[in-house]
């Protein structure tokens, strides 16, 4: 989608530097991260949020959750999935933080 960040971030567009990637998603540090380690699950496809999401595609991305977590050697996270303005979405393409020591969130 035409003036989405993550869309231009997920297409390479941006050249960010991805933790992980396949077919359905890729892994990126937050530009401002509010953790010792603070990484972002998001898909190529442009969702909004997960009121649009798939059962389908949740699974595969919170199965990346699990991937990312074991390749970094990350023990103990908190995965937080924001829906909404009200609820402090900023982003408007669904996106599955990863947190991990001195979580400030
Ligand atoms: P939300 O509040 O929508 O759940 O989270 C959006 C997250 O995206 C925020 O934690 C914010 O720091 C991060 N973010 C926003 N723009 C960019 C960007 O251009 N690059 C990266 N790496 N993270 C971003
Ligand atoms: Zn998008």
């Amino acid at each position: 989608m035409e003036d989405c960040i993550f869309c231009k971030i997920s297409n390479g567009d941006l050249g960010t530097e991805f933790i992980y990637e396949d077919e359905t998603a890729v892994v990126f540090k937050d530009i401002n991260p509010k953790a010792d380690i603070h990484l972002l699950v998001v898909p190529k496809e442009h969702v909004q949020d997960l009121n649009e999401c798939s059962a389908e595609l949740i699974g595969k991305l919170m199965s990346i959750v699990k991937k990312v977590t074991v390749q970094e050697n990350i023990k103990s996270f908190r995965t937080v999935i924001n829906t909404g303005k009200d609820a402090g979405q900023e982003v408007f393409h669904l996106h599955i933080h990863i947190l991990s020591g001195n979580i400030k969130f």
